[in-house]
């Protein structure tokens, strides 16, 4: 393993810049946020105005009106991709104590110190300390009453995750998922506190897994379920005493910057 040389952040005592990446996801595949509550899964049958032979399992999560899918699971999927990349490229990225239960991969250090963070934990923070990135709740841009696939679909043979479902229902392993349809766009935001080029272009490598596909959230995702597209659609940059637009990156422009930033954390993943 090599020590990681990335730009250090300016630190969390004192914040220069706010940025603020605007982004959506399409959905590519059916999409399921978040198994049923019972509440739930009786409103979105009568949005189906079927009569179905058996409770829906499945349902999306809904706020208000919309679809949601919450800022902790993009959270985390982010990271999980960015860690996974830089210990393929023999990065020095270390695991979270949180997701150990006893074994420590080889290839990982163990959880960061607070004043020495890894690349990972400089951003997206450690059990102690809150990241530079905040993610927020991305919403459907349409109601959920339009948005659902018109059938339900069943399927049999759970995962070993949804044992509980069973258990729940006691009806064996048969489930019944109404899911987000495709082409469903939902938005949000990433907040983010003195951010280098490399992991905004870290964020933009994620966009380009996502055009071939290799972006799936949500439930179901072994069984054609949970593929996303992801476009950053504006980023802002901030001064942040007194707060200030010092750059609204749109269109070409952002298309360049984006392409700069990817680049230097390429450069990461080539050391
Ligand atoms: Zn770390």
């Amino acid at each position: 393993m090599i020590e990681i040389e990335f730009k250090r952040m300016t630190g969390f005592h004192k914040i220069e810049n706010l940025w603020k990446i605007e982004y959506e996801l399409k959905t590519l595949q059916p999409f399921i946020t978040q198994s049923a509550y019972r509440e739930a899964s009786e409103e979105i049958e009568v949005m189906l105005r079927k009569e179905i032979p058996k409770d829906l399992d499945f349902v999306p999560l809904v706020v208000d009106d919309r679809a949601i899918i919450t800022g902790n699971s993009i959270k985390g999927l982010f990271r999980h991709i960015i860690s996974a990349q830089l210990t393929q490229a023999g990065q020095e990225v270390c695991v979270q104590e949180v997701k150990l239960e006893g074994t420590q991969p080889e290839e990982r250090k163990e959880q960061c110190k607070p004043d020495n963070p890894c690349f990972v934990c400089t951003w997206f923070g450690t059990a102690s300390r809150q990241g530079a990135l905040h993610f927020s709740f991305l919403k459907s841009v349409e109601k959920i009453e339009n948005i659902l696939l018109a059938s339900p679909i069943p399927m049999i043979a759970m995962r070993d995750d949804y044992k509980a479902l069973k258990a729940k229902r006691g009806k064996g392993a048969f489930a019944l998922i109404a899911p987000v349809k495709e082409g469903v766009v939902f938005k949000g935001w990433i907040k983010g506190e003195n951010l280098s080029d490399e992991i905004i272009g870290a964020i933009k490598e994620i966009q380009e897994w996502s055009k071939r596909g290799f972006l799936q959230l949500g439930g179901l995702k072994t069984r054609g379920f949970g593929a996303v597209e992801m476009k950053i659609n504006r980023i802002e940059r901030y001064k942040a005493s007194p707060l200030e637009l010092e750059k609204a990156y749109e269109g070409n422009e952002l298309e360049s910057f984006l392409r700069e930033c990817h680049n230097a954390y390429k450069k990461l993943l080539k050391k």
